[in-house]
């Protein structure tokens, strides 16, 4: 069965961009989309996904603040979160592994970088 992935970021093109990458990997997924942490946070309420990709900074709700939202409703860390993001550094990686985040992805990425940091989570 197709995990569903839900793909969170403002920029469409980077959601398109994420999807793309996802396909060409050849991992056979069920995409969902949110243009922001609150409606991030909605989707994943709404059940069955399996895997979160999220950007960082969004506006409403960011990609930090919709992490800790979640963890709230998935301390067990049963569905895995990867921030795909610019912001690199390793302070905000430590944050973000904090907040309940499982990995991270710094933008822009190559698609054998995507690939070695997804096939864990999808493999
Ligand atoms: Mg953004």
């Amino acid at each position: 069965m197709p995990k569903t992935v839900l793909v969170v970021d403002d920029s469409a093109m980077m959601r398109k961009i994420v999807i793309k990458n996802l396909k060409d990997c050849g991992y056979e997924v069920t995409v969902v989309e949110a243009s922001d942490g609150k409606e991030g946070l909605e989707k994943f309420q709404a059940g069955g996904v399996d895997l979160i990709l999220t950007d960082w900074n969004m506006p409403n709700l960011d990609g930090l603040g919709m992490v800790r939202e979640i963890r709230k409703l998935d301390p067990e860390k049963k569905v895995p979160i990867i921030m795909v993001t610019t912001e690199g550094s390793a302070d905000k990686v430590k944050e973000a592994v904090l907040a309940g985040a499982n990995n991270y992805l710094a933008k822009p990425f190559t698609p054998d970088r995507f690939k070695e940091k997804l096939g864990k989570f999808l493999g």
